[in-house]
This record gives C-alpha cells, sequence and structure tokens, in this order.
C-alpha cells in the first residue's frame, strides 16, 4: 500500500498489515471518524452514495463543525478505554474500566485532542451516577427504554483481546456493558456481537448463523435459571427484530446490530461504510459497529489508503495497539 506517512500511520500499517485484530480495531475507529460528520441527518438528506466520505461534499452542513475532520468520537473513545484497560489488568475489571470511562467523560481520556464532544444522554446519566458513588455494577439504566447502542459500540475490544472460552467472552461482554447499560437486552447484543466478531476472526462462513447458534447454547446451560429465561427471551427479541422492523441506523441497540448486520453484506471496507451511513440517524455508531468487523473482514489492507491517512489520533493509537499485540505474541 502506498502510504506517506502524515500521521504516523505508515508504520503502524507496515508492522500489522496481517493482524486482523488490529485490522478490526483500526476499522472502528475510521468508520466512527467517518460516520461522524453525517450524526443525526435523517437517511433522505445523506449525500449519495459515491460523495460519502470522510470528507463530506463540499456544502454538507456537517454535524459537530467545530471537530476537525477525522475525530474519532465517544464511540472509539470508550472502545480505547476498554482496549486499554484489559492490556494493562490482563482481564476484564468492571472497576477499572468504569474509572476508564469516567476520565474519559471528565478529562477526555482516549479522546482526540482530549476534547469530549459526543456523549449519550443514557451514558452520561449513568457515569453522573457512577462520579457520585454508586458502584459499577448498579450505575447501568436497567429499563427497557434504556437499551440505546451505547455499550454495543465499544464492546469490540474485548473480542479482539479475548482469549478465553465462549462462554468466557459472553461473560465478559455482558460485564462491560453494565456500567452504563445494565438491561438484558444490551448485555445480550453486546455477547451476540462479540461472538460474531470471534467468528469473523476465525473465518468461520456464516458468522451471524454461528454466533446465533453458540448464544442460545451458552444461553440454554446458564446456571441460574431467571438470568437463562431473561438472556434467552432477550435472544429471542433481537431474532425477531426484522420481523417487524427494518434497519435504520437508529441509537436503538437492536437496530444497530441489524444495520450492520446489512451493511456487512457488501463486498469491500468501502461500501460497508458507506451503506452502514445511508441509513442516516446514529450514523458514526452503525459505522463504527459495522466497520470494526469490516476490518477484521478485509484486513487493514482493505481499508482505504485516503482514510488511514485522514485518521487523527494516531500518536494515541500506537502504544496502546503494540503493547496489545506484544501479549498476544
Ligand atoms: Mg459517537
Amino acid at each position: 500500500m502506498n502510504l506517506t506517512d502524515e500521521n504516523g500511520f505508515a508504520a503502524l500499517m507496515e508492522r500489522y498489515q496481517f493482524s486482523a485484530e488490529v485490522g478490526g480495531l483500526i476499522g472502528l475507529l475510521i468508520g466512527d471518524a467517518c460516520g461522524v460528520s453525517f450524526e443525526f441527518c435523517p437517511a433522505d438528506q445523506i449525500p449519495p452514495r459515491d460523495q460519502i466520505d470522510m470528507v463530506p461534499p463540499v456544502g454538507f452542513p456537517r454535524s459537530h463543525p467545530s471537530v476537525p475532520v477525522g475525530t474519532w468520537s465517544d464511540d472509539s473513545a470508550q472502545a480505547l478505554c476498554l482496549l486499554a484497560s484489559l492490556v494493562d489488568c490482563g482481564e476484564f475489571s468492571l472497576p477499572d474500566f468504569a474509572e476508564r470511562l469516567l476520565q474519559w467523560m471528565e478529562w477526555g481520556y482516549m479522546a482526540v485532542d482530549g476534547a469530549v464532544f459526543d456523549v449519550g444522554n443514557q451514558t452520561r446519566e449513568a457515569l453522573d451516577r457512577l462520579r457520585e458513588g454508586v458502584p459499577p455494577d448498579e450505575s447501568g439504566g436497567e429499563t427497557v427504554l434504556d437499551n440505546g447502542n451505547g455499550s454495543l459500540m465499544r464492546v469490540l475490544p474485548l473480542a479482539l483481546w479475548h482469549s478465553g472460552t465462549d462462554e468466557a467472552l459472553v461473560h465478559d461482554a455482558h460485564l462491560q456493558s453494565v456500567p452504563t447499560h445494565r438491561h438484558p437486552r444490551s448485555m445480550v447484543a453486546c455477547a451476540y456481537y462479540c461472538l460474531v466478531a470471534r467468528a469473523y476472526l476465525a473465518k468461520v462462513s456464516e458468522p451471524w448463523w454461528w454466533a446465533d447458534h453458540r448464544l442460545e447454547r451458552i444461553y440454554s446451560d446458564w446456571r441460574d435459571q431467571p438470568l437463562r429465561d431473561s438472556f434467552l427471551f432477550e435472544l429471542d427479541v433481537l431474532r425477531r427484530f426484522p420481523v417487524t422492523n427494518k434497519p435504520r441506523g437508529t441509537g436503538y441497540v437492536l437496530d444497530t446490530i441489524w444495520s450492520a448486520r446489512r451493511a456487512l453484506e457488501e463486498a469491500s471496507f468501502e461500501d460497508v461504510v458507506r451503506t452502514a451511513i445511508m441509513f442516516g440517524n446514529d450514523t458514526d455508531t452503525t459505522s463504527a459497529v459495522s466497520a470494526g468487523l469490516a476490518g477484521i473482514r478485509f484486513g487493514l489492507e482493505g481499508i482505504p489508503a485516503r482514510w488511514l491517512r485522514q485518521l487523527r489520533g494516531v500518536e494515541l493509537i500506537k502504544p496502546l495497539v503494540d503493547r496489545f499485540s506484544n501479549q498476544r505474541n
């Protein structure tokens, strides 16, 4: 790949071009950064497919106009909080992860330029409770209306980092959701997405089908009966979403899952991102959730070089990616 080193990416590319895990992480960041300019835009006002890019067409009223093009938002900052916590602790630690989420919201930890500009309502309320001393396993919203995509959008690094059993991955995926989203629907969506990511990493031929069946098996064997019933019920709700809904790219966690699944039908990284953004609405998150999987599937080589050149914040990623990769080897 012909990549000038304008933002420090060339060295990273050279080192990790064959790593599906690094492809997934960078894919997530790129998807997020591409989607930021179109956030909140209804589908019918999104530019034509060939004009959707990191730099929107001239005259398009960008969301967050004061944020430089190529900047990732809350999705990626929180995902990097998760990855840093995993790398530093050597396991998923709920208190450590929750503390890093607070550091992000208050001080801009893992945010480009240290600037926080995009905080979801449910996440803000939960992190406010956390700051006031509510423990992280009780701070997340727990009603059925608290199922925004705020814990799904950041969970990918768990699947990239995890080397444990599918059961252990599902358990940790649930736990990483609870500081901000502790309704079982959000927990199940995070677990499902992590298994899909694991299937893409393993190059399983039908990753979504595999994850669905694997998750049903794991929940059927869950020891605690009320939890077993609840997780199986929510898995069924997730499955039935397309019976009455089309993917619309909204902030509802199940819509995000199904919008991403539709976007992944495309045959290139670029088209996955563009399809995700064409749904409109919560474009940065739909695109981040889709592009993380696309980054695994197509690798760093599949990400357009211009997007790699335009991504900001490489100085935050590089030391973390080096430490993550060293631990895996
Ligand atoms: Mg965002």
